[in-house]
């Protein structure tokens, strides 16, 4: 049976996921259809879905006020798998705070219980690349684009911590759930995305 997976299109990364996502799906042969969605009934249809960084805030202000907020997190807690980038790893956590402005009131998904602080590595001028591995997962090096990204200072203990970059956590996962602070969709390296498809193809069938 096809798989559907959607790219959530309220803000952010969305092309750059939906060319990732395909060529991911290309490479492991599978059939699933990948397409930018927005409104609670495209949500409700998914077996998969990616929440693109750019910035959470606005992502999650909107979703709430569109109403797919509520739809989101209902799926996710039904094990949709969910691969939630920067600005979406923001949204998956249910605990964040500024670097600079401290916690500011909002709309958040608490489906993992991290502690995270936005912007952690300084501004848009301070973005930067480095490689680190996710060997839990079999990734043994990956080159992380970091954009204004997040870092994950606490995690609870279902948690599973799958990557650090200088002592600081930037990748995590929980059962079918992976956040990272880094741009999987701004590399040619499309291994990310595929464990990401895999997980929603073993979900599925
Ligand atoms: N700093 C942004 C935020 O807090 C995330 C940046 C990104 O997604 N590249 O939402």
């Amino acid at each position: 049976m096809s798989l559907n997976v959607g790219v959530l299109s309220i803000q952010g990364d969305v092309h750059e996921n939906i060319m990732s996502a395909k060529t991911a799906i290309d490479e492991l042969g599978i059939d699933c259809k990948v397409s930018a969605v927005r409104t609670s009934e495209e949500i409700s249809q998914l077996d998969g879905l990616i929440i693109p960084g750019g910035e959470s805030t606005t992502i999650g202000q909107l979703s709430l006020v569109n109403g797919s907020l509520k739809v989101l997190k209902e799926k996710i807690e039904n094990g949709m798998p969910v691969l939630g980038i920067c600005a979406g790893m923001i949204m998956l956590s249910n605990n964040a705070s500024d670097r600079v402005v401290g916690k500011i009131d909002q709309p958040l998904l608490n489906i993992l219980d991290i502690k995270l602080e936005r912007n952690s590595f300084g501004r848009q001028k301070e973005s930067f690349e480095s490689d680190i591995s996710l060997d839990s997962i079999n990734i043994k090096k990956f080159n992380a684009v970091f954009i204004r990204a997040p870092s994950v200072s606490d995690v609870g203990s279902d948690v599973e911590i799958l990557s650090k970059f200088n002592d600081r956590i930037v990748a995590v996962k929980k059962g079918n759930v992976i956040g990272t602070a880094f741009h999987p969709e701004l590399t040619e390296d499309v291994s990310l995305h595929k464990y990401f498809i895999n997980l929603v193809n073993s979900f599925k069938n």
